[in-house]
C-alpha cells in the first residue's frame, strides 16, 4: 500500500528517532577513540560501527561545539568572583554534555534541557536507574518518569514542544532560568526539523528573553546540489523532512534569520573550514591517526553541507 502523504513530511516519531542515531553515532565516536563521553553508551540499545567520514564528522562537530561552550564557560568571572552562567539545550535529545562538564569541573550554575516528552521520558528514566548519572545530580532531585522531568539543583531536563511559545515561557520559568544571566543556547540538529514559521519565532523569542546570549546552530544547509538533493531525500524516505533547509538554505541566509530577529553578530561557517581552523591542529592530528582514511571528496561535499553558526547579542 502506498505511504499516506503525511508520512512524507517531517513526523515526530522519525525526527524523535535522529536522536537514536546521533547517540548511535557518537557511541562509535568513543569505541574508536574519537571523542570522550562516559555516558552515551547507556542510551544506546545496539551499538553499531559507523565509517571513518561518518566519525570523523561527529568528532568535527564535537570538538567545535566544546571549543566554543568551553569558551563561553571559561570567561572572566565578575569582581566580586563566581559570575553565575547558564546553558539552554533545545531538542536536547540524549545529549550528555552537563554530565562531562560535572567530570571536568566546568559545570555551570544551571543548565536546562529541553525536547518532546518521549524524549525526555525516556531521558529521566536512565538518569534515575543508572547510578552513573543519577550520582551526578543532587540527592534532593525531584524525577518524575511519568511527566519526563528532572528538576535537581543545577540540572533541569522537561518536555515542551519548542513551536509553542507559550509552553516555553513557562518551562524555562520552572527551570528557575534568570533573563539576565549569561545564556548559551543550544540547538544542534533540531530547528531544521521545524517549519521555518516557528523557527523564526524561537530565533526571536531567544533574542527578546535573554539580555545576554550566545545561540549555537548547527544544521544542514545547500539542498539545491547533488549532494543536498541525495541528503534530503534520504531524510525524507525516514520520514524527517528537513522543513527549514529552503527557507534558509546558505550560510548568508542563516546569519540574516538571527540578524532580522533581534541579533547583534553572527558568524555562519560551514564545517570545511570550522574542521581546518577552529578545532585545534593537535587534535586534528591524533584522530587523523585513527583509522584509514580515502574519502576525501566525499568528506568536502558533505563537511560543506553543514553549518555551524555562532550568534550574540
Ligand atoms: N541535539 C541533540 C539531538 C538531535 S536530534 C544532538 O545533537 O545530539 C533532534 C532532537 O530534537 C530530537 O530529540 C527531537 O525530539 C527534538 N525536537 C525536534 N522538534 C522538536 C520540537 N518541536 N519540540 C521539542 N523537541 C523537538
Amino acid at each position: 500500500m502506498a505511504k499516506p502523504v503525511a508520512d512524507w513530511q517531517s513526523n515526530k516519531e522519525a525526527v524523535q528517532a535522529t536522536n537514536d542515531d546521533a547517540s548511535a553515532s557518537k557511541l562509535s565516536c568513543v569505541k574508536k577513540g574519537y571523542i570522550k563521553d562516559d555516558y552515551v553508551h547507556l542510551f544506546v540499545r545496539r551499538p553499531v560501527r559507523r565509517s571513518p567520514i561518518i566519525n570523523r564528522g561527529y568528532f568535527a562537530r564535537w570538538a567545535a561545539f566544546r571549543k566554543l561552550l568551553n569558551q563561553f564557560l571559561d570567561t572572566e568571572v565578575g569582581e566580586k568572583g563566581e559570575l553565575r552562567k547558564q546553558i539552554l539545550s533545545l531538542g536536547a535529545g540524549f545529549d550528555t554534555t552537563y554530565f562531562q562538564l560535572q567530570d571536568e569541573g566546568t559545570a555551570p550554575y544551571l543548565y536546562v534541557e529541553l525536547d518532546f516528552k518521549e524524549v525526555t521520558r525516556k531521558k529521566a528514566t536512565i538518569i534515575e536507574t543508572c547510578s552513573q548519572m543519577r550520582d551526578k545530580i543532587s540527592a534532593t532531585a525531584s524525577i518524575s518518569r511519568e511527566r519526563g522531568e528532572v528538576l535537581s539543583d543545577h540540572y533541569k531536563l522537561l518536555p515542551v514542544d519548542l513551536r509553542d511559545i507559550h509552553q516555553l515561557n513557562e518551562v524555562i520559568a520552572l527551570a528557575g532560568m534568570d533573563p539576565s544571566l549569561p545564556t548559551f543556547i543550544i540547538a544542534e540538529c533540531v530547528l531544521i526539523y521545524i517549519d521555518p514559521k516557528s523557527s523564526r519565532e524561537i530565533v526571536g523569542w531567544a533574542s527578546n528573553t535573554f539580555s545576554t546570549a550566545i545561540f549555537f546552530l548547527y544544521e544542514q544547509i545547500l539542498p539545491d546540489d547533488a549532494f543536498g538533493e541525495q541528503m534530503i531525500r534520504n531524510l525524507e524516505s525516514r520520514g524527517c523532512a528537513l522543513l527549514g533547509i529552503h527557507d534558509t538554505p546558505t550560510l548568508e541566509a542563516k546569519e540574516g534569520l538571527f540578524l532580522d530577529r533581534g541579533w547583534q553578530r553572527a558568524v555562519a561557517w560551514d564545517m570545511l573550514k570550522v574542521y581546518s581552523t577552529f578545532v585545534d591542529t593537535q587534535e586534528r592530528r591524533r584522530i587523523e591517526r585513527l583509522e584509514l582514511f580515502d574519502e576525501f571528496e566525499e568528506w568536502h561535499m558533505m563537511q560543506a553541507s553543514q553549518l555551524f553558526l555562532c550568534v550574540v547579542k
